[in-house]
């Protein structure tokens, strides 16, 4: 007791340097979490700026519904598109009344792939509107051109697009609707991309209405190569070829008499022109293009396999491209699908829809040793004082078609060229391999698209691919095929 008394002042003095010390250290734990909070809010701020000078300014400027091309366009003057041989396909010039204006100088001829920027934006002005806003001339030149109240030029887009073969491809879908995709099998550059109804994109803004008058239904603004889902019709025999081989078959396996029908649960598929084709091997079927053999090949398939073959081959997937926003093929039969439509849908009727690009890529793998590479039409950025700010390194996605399978497809191709379909067409003294299709879209047989995809190979072994389609012209042979013959020209004879 007496010792606690004794330890009394002791404690009290103790208490009460306790409860200075605990004032002091109250006073520096405000101070402390003051400053903190003040740096978290500093922080805050600086990540607020960052975030919208990186971010949202990227996707304020990308925003294809900004009224202005965006903030940039302030200080900087949108940069123009050019072809790969240097023609410029829109460019910013001004009016009589000294203000901006976006100019398309070849008007129709590259609409879907370069697009427009009226009324939101559309194709490379809009994937590529943040590259065209940004300026890379010098920083002194920046500086300079802002202190005399001058806009810095943007840089410019260099496509993968060829002026010839672009022209070609146009011309040649003349009326018709449909689509023209070409592709340098061995770079997946993409050399030409046509869809008809087409629009004029310096004249956008004034006939918005009509172009997107629903009741005309003939849906201009869409990009057919891309997004267009098309029957693909004998075309897709490339792809039963591939299953019936990958269900554990060899091409020698394979015999068909054709009597020019072939009778399948209620329903009769016809050969064109309900020709007899007689005695065939796989070759003759495929160069043929005999709808029996095909069709009596499919309903023996394994289904899944089938199924497996075409989900290998892309369908029912997103394409592997640098474009954005292209169309999934589609492919579906199960053990519960009637074999009538397994047999339409080996000759590529039924059910299954294919876009142009998706053809087309497949065939550049056909040409490619089975290789895929993925297509791109954006080649690379320059500044105005021509230097490369970046540029588009081909990219493989690897093998959709084995080496082998690849070399048998090009035979069966190229025999569709000498004894085939498209024995009739004149192809130059290019060496093409392909295959024609006629695909019926309307209960009226006599209404059909014209298909072709395929390659052609010059004496150095330069190669392009390109899948043609036109919409109600007929046979593929007559239409589709002569087509491509006059883009393959375009390209090799420049
Ligand atoms: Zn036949």
């Amino acid at each position: 007791m007496l010792k606690v008394q004794k330890n009394y002042g002791y404690q009290r003095k103790a208490e009460e340097d306790m409860t200075t010390n605990h004032n002091k250290k109250s006073i520096r734990k405000e101070i402390y979490v003051t400053a903190f909070m003040f740096l978290i809010f500093f922080a805050g701020m600086i990540a607020y700026f960052v975030r919208f000078l990186v971010v949202d300014a990227d996707s304020f400027i990308y925003n294809s519904y900004n009224s202005r091309f965006s903030v940039f366009a302030d200080d900087v003057e949108r940069g123009s598109i050019y072809t790969a041989d240097g023609r410029a396909i829109a460019k910013t010039t001004k009016n009589e009344e000294g203000n901006e204006v976006r100019v398309y100088p070849d008007e129709r001829l590259f609409s879907h792939a370069v697009g427009y920027v009226d009324h939101g934006m559309a194709g490379l002005e809009a994937n590529y509107s943040f590259d065209l806003l940004k300026s890379h001339i010098t920083l002194s030149d920046q500086i300079n051109n802002s202190l005399t109240g001058q806009k810095s030029m943007g840089d410019s887009l260099y496509t993968t697009l060829d002026y010839e073969t672009q022209k070609a491809a146009y011309d040649g879908l003349g009326m018709f609707d449909g689509a023209v995709i070409a592709i340098d099998p061995d770079t997946g550059k993409i050399i030409s991309m046509v869809s008809k109804p087409d629009y004029n994109p310096n004249t956008i803004d004034k006939y918005w209405d009509d172009i997107n008058d629903t009741e005309k239904g003939d849906s201009a603004l869409l990009n057919r190569a891309t997004n267009g889902s098309y029957p693909p019709g004998s075309t897709f025999k490339i792809v039963t070829t591939l299953a019936y081989l990958r269900d554990g078959n060899s091409p020698s396996d394979f015999f068909y008499k054709c009597s020019g029908k072939f009778d399948v649960d209620d329903y009769t598929i016809h050969c064109s022109g309900n020709k007899s084709h007689g005695q065939e091997d796989l070759l003759t079927a495929f160069s043929n293009s005999c709808n029996s053999a095909y069709a009596s090949m499919g309903v023996e398939i394994d289904r899944e396999k089938f199924q497996s073959t075409a989900e290998d081959l892309l369908f029912n997937d997103t394409l592997p491209t640098l474009i954005s926003g292209t169309k999934a093929s589609k492919f579906a039969i199960n053990s519960d699908t009637k074999e009538s439509i397994v047999a339409q849908t080996a000759i590529g009727q039924g059910r299954t829809t294919v876009s142009p690009l998706h053809m087309c890529m497949l065939v550049s793998a056909i040409a490619n040793n089975g290789q895929l590479m993925e297509p791109y039409i954006a080649d690379r950025i320059i500044s105005d004082d021509g230097k490369v700010v970046s540029e588009t390194e081909p990219v493989s996605y690897g093998s959709i078609i084995t080496a082998s399978e690849a070399n048998l497809l090009n035979q069966y191709m190229e025999a569709v060229v000498t004894d085939g379909t498209a024995e009739k067409v004149d192809f130059g003294d290019l060496k093409v391999y392909g295959k024609t299709g006629t695909a019926e879209y309307t209960e009226n047989k006599k209404i059909t698209h014209s298909w072709f995809v395929g390659y052609a190979k010059d004496e150095n072994g330069k190669k392009l691919a390109v899948a043609v389609i036109m919409e109600g012209a007929g046979y593929g042979s007559k239409y589709a095929a002569p087509l491509a013959a006059s883009v393959f020209k375009a390209y090799f004879e420049k």
